[in-house]
């Protein structure tokens, strides 16, 4: 009999990421749904107080993207119309979206080919007298090194935003990333390492008063119902989000390990000189948000291993600087994430993917030979 079953490899089943907790959530979403009560309330209090003592920060601000929480921390801060903000030349669109929103330009760096993060050496060189902030983003799940960025803000008197859109529950040299950053933006979105089921995100700071500013932006501009300071948003993240994610957070630390024990299976197992496999740092956590290979033949790859049935995505096909709502703004030469980004492929990875997915992807793309390429 011919096996069917190895036809269909997906890259992320939400559904059997859930399989295990799937009744404790529908259970809860509907405790929320008969409450009533769907904005701004206990399920929110509860989360937010939950996962600030999870990350060990002292505010957590529920929002509604990651997106807005990047768009509201900069707002806070004052950052605005003509103001620079340093952001990764490569990361998910976003990041420079939220420059873009609020009128400031977002001026990239090249990345570190190694970890695919902000390359720290040519960091200095981009600051001018208009630049306010950095932005580092933890792609893939591997933190960027924020130490030194941490410095270089200090020598330059400039915020350090974190994008943690893709590392939640990921330590730098053992501590929380909170220490380092002024203030964090992360995102819910349902594929991301802690996902709810529609968008979310949130804000962390140990800054009170920044908080105080996000809660208000968030609802209107406003602290006292129909009393308006700011010019706001509307971007809560809601009930039943908030009591997914309170079940969700209680299992994410199980559901890391896991990502991390089928990394660690690719990483020994994959065998193929085509390929360059990702590299962890040693004084940095790597969530695995995603398990990104590179290779000079990735479209052939990409064929190659969805002939096999087993699908794959690019994490990033084309760099923010390249895409057409920045055709207006001239950027520097950006060589290397051209390249980076016309080589890169991610190969599924997700918790309680099945065992039997994992050993057929490490043997299909070890039988990638240069005589098929
Ligand atoms: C997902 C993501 C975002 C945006 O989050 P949304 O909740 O989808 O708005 C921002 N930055 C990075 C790096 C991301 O991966």
């Amino acid at each position: 009999m011919k096996e069917n079953h190895m036809n269909n490899i997906p890259f992320l089943n939400l559904k059997k990421l859930h399989s295990e907790i799937q009744e404790e959530i529908n259970e809860s979403v509907i405790k929320v749904v008969n409450s009533g009560r769907y904005l701004l309330d206990k399920e929110l209090l509860k989360f937010e107080k939950s996962y600030s003592e999870y990350e060990n920060v002292k505010q957590v601000i529920g929002v509604g993207s990651g997106l807005d929480a990047l768009t509201m921390i900069l707002t806070a801060l004052n950052i605005g119309k003509s103001d620079e903000v340093i952001v990764p030349s490569h990361t998910f669109i976003a990041t420079w979206l939220s420059v873009s929103n609020i009128g400031a330009i977002p001026v990239p760096v090249e990345l570190n080919e190694n970890t695919y993060n902000i390359n720290i050496d040519l960091i200095e060189n981009a600051i001018t007298t208009k630049t306010k902030a950095i932005i580092v983003v933890n792609l893939y799940g591997q933190v960027a090194d924020l130490e030194p960025v941490k410095n270089i803000c200090i020598r330059n008197n400039l915020y350090l935003i974190e994008d943690a859109a893709q590392s939640h529950g990921a330590l730098y040299k053992g501590k929380n990333t909170n220490s380092f950053s002024d203030a964090i933006a992360t995102s819910f979105y349902p594929g991301k390492n802690l996902g709810c089921m529609g968008d979310g995100g949130a804000v962390l700071t140990n800054n009170d008063e920044l908080a105080i500013k996000i809660k208000r932006l968030r609802n209107y501009g406003s602290d006292k119902k129909y009393y308006h300071r700011e010019i706001g948003f509307n971007s809560r993240l809601d009930e039943i989000q908030a009591s997914i994610l309170s079940i969700k957070l209680k299992y994410l630390n199980d559901m890391n390990k896991k990502r991390e024990k089928i990394a660690n299976f690719y990483l020994k197992n994959i065998s193929n000189d085509n390929l360059i496999l990702p590299k962890k740092l040693d004084h940095v956590d790597h969530v695995w948000h995603l398990f990104v290979i590179r290779s000079k033949h990735r479209d052939k790859i990409a064929q190659l291993l969805l002939e096999n049935g087993i699908q794959t995505i690019v994490h990033y096909p084309i760099p923010p600087h390249r895409q057409e709502c920045y055709k207006n703004i001239k950027f520097k030469k950006l060589d290397l994430t051209n390249q980076i980004c016309s080589e890169i492929i991610s190969l599924p990875l997700y918790p309680n993917m099945p065992e039997s997915h994992i050993e057929y992807i490490v043997e299909k793309v070890n039988a990638i030979s240069n005589s098929k390429l």
